[in-house]
């Protein structure tokens, strides 16, 4: 029965799930300088501008909300998609059809799994820049095949992911309707909508993140893995009540940028109140080197009740919170860019 089974549902462990409020209040009110170079001063003869805007004085990105929460929607509406299936199918269809004139490529292969073969394929859209080296953001579409008779249609667990990618890939775009060879100006971006992710039955080692691990042997084959600047996995970034947790299975310097982008975002209340280790589709390049955060909501509902369950539905979600992502994110992708 599957409520005896509640435990294999779970295909993310949280081995570790530590309140640091204090921590994040002291750190928020210590990096205030925002605020500080935003008040008046009296002009002197020896201006100095702030150290902030001496080096970077380019906008705030905001990505579209509204936009990559209509396409959760339409996402969740397909009913569950896990691999290989119709509604599946349907889904690979519609993300490709978000890609037209795109650099799209293909990752895909045969699954073999404890309930059998299972067709995989990783969706990568390639957007190059002008420096020498690649930023990859990465988020699964697949939803879980145990939970496949329950109605379970995934909205903020392979829904939302599936939809912030969407989003970047129009952000990545601006500006190349009119050059179409416009490279962006800073790294390679590639964003992968992963496959797999979910277990088949048990999560483990070997049953989960079936994409992502096929990928990772993949580019360390072909010398990818070593152009990696960063990676960064989006999972479960839809729930109204926003609260990113600082996965330690990360890298601390990217981990940390990411929470400067968010103060600058004004977002940090939402980031790094608590703090585990987590797995989820980053684990094959984190255990290869890779520098990796894990962008995820591992606290869906009170006590993660929702996580897994039929509940995982649209009213549980925000554009407001695919706005403090997306936004935080885009910001990251700019920091990187300068380093
Ligand atoms: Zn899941």
């Amino acid at each position: 029965m599957l409520s005896h089974r509640g435990t294999q549902r779970f295909r993310i462990f949280l081995v570790l799930l530590a309140m640091v409020s204090t921590a994040a209040c002291s750190k928020g009110a210590d990096t205030n300088a925002t605020s500080a170079a935003a008040n008046p001063e009296p002009a002197t003869a020896t201006p100095v501008p702030s150290a902030a805007a001496a080096v970077d004085n380019a906008p705030l990105p905001h990505i579209d909300a509204k936009r990559a929460f209509e396409y959760t929607r339409e996402v969740a509406a397909f009913g569950p998609r896990y691999m290989g299936n119709e509604n599946h199918k349907k889904l690979e269809r519609y993300i490709i059809d978000h890609l037209k004139g795109d650099q799209v490529e293909d990752d895909a292969f045969t699954a073999d799994t404890v309930e059998g073969k299972f067709p995989v394929r990783n969706i990568i859209a390639k957007f190059p820049g002008t420096k020498d080296g690649i930023i990859v953001i990465m988020g699964h579409y697949d939803t879980n095949y145990p939970l496949r008779n329950i109605g379970y249609v995934g909205a903020n667990d392979g829904g939302s992911s599936t939809a912030i990618l969407l989003e970047y890939a129009n952000q990545l775009r601006v500006g190349r309707d009119q050059k179409p060879d416009k490279k962006r100006d800073g790294y390679s971006v590639w964003l992968v909508w992963t496959d797999g992710e979910e277990a088949v039955k048990t999560w483990s080692d070997t049953d989960s993140v079936y994409g992502s691990r096929h990928l990772a042997e993949k580019w360390e084959k072909d010398g990818t893995l070593k152009k990696i600047k960063a990676l960064m996995v989006m999972d479960m970034i839809g729930d109204a009540d926003l609260d990113i947790q600082r996965n330690t299975k990360g890298a601390p310097w990217l981990l940390d940028l990411i929470y400067t982008a968010a103060e600058r975002e004004g977002y940090q209340s939402h980031f790094y109140a608590m703090q585990g280790e987590i797995e989820d589709d980053h684990i094959p390049f984190f255990d290869r080197g890779v520098p990796c955060a894990d962008v995820i909501d591992l606290d869906y509902g009170y006590n993660n009740v929702f996580h897994h369950t039929a509940q995982d539905t649209m009213d549980k979600l925000s554009p407001k919170s695919l706005q403090i992502v997306g936004d935080t994110i885009m910001e990251t992708i700019h920091l990187l860019d300068q380093r």
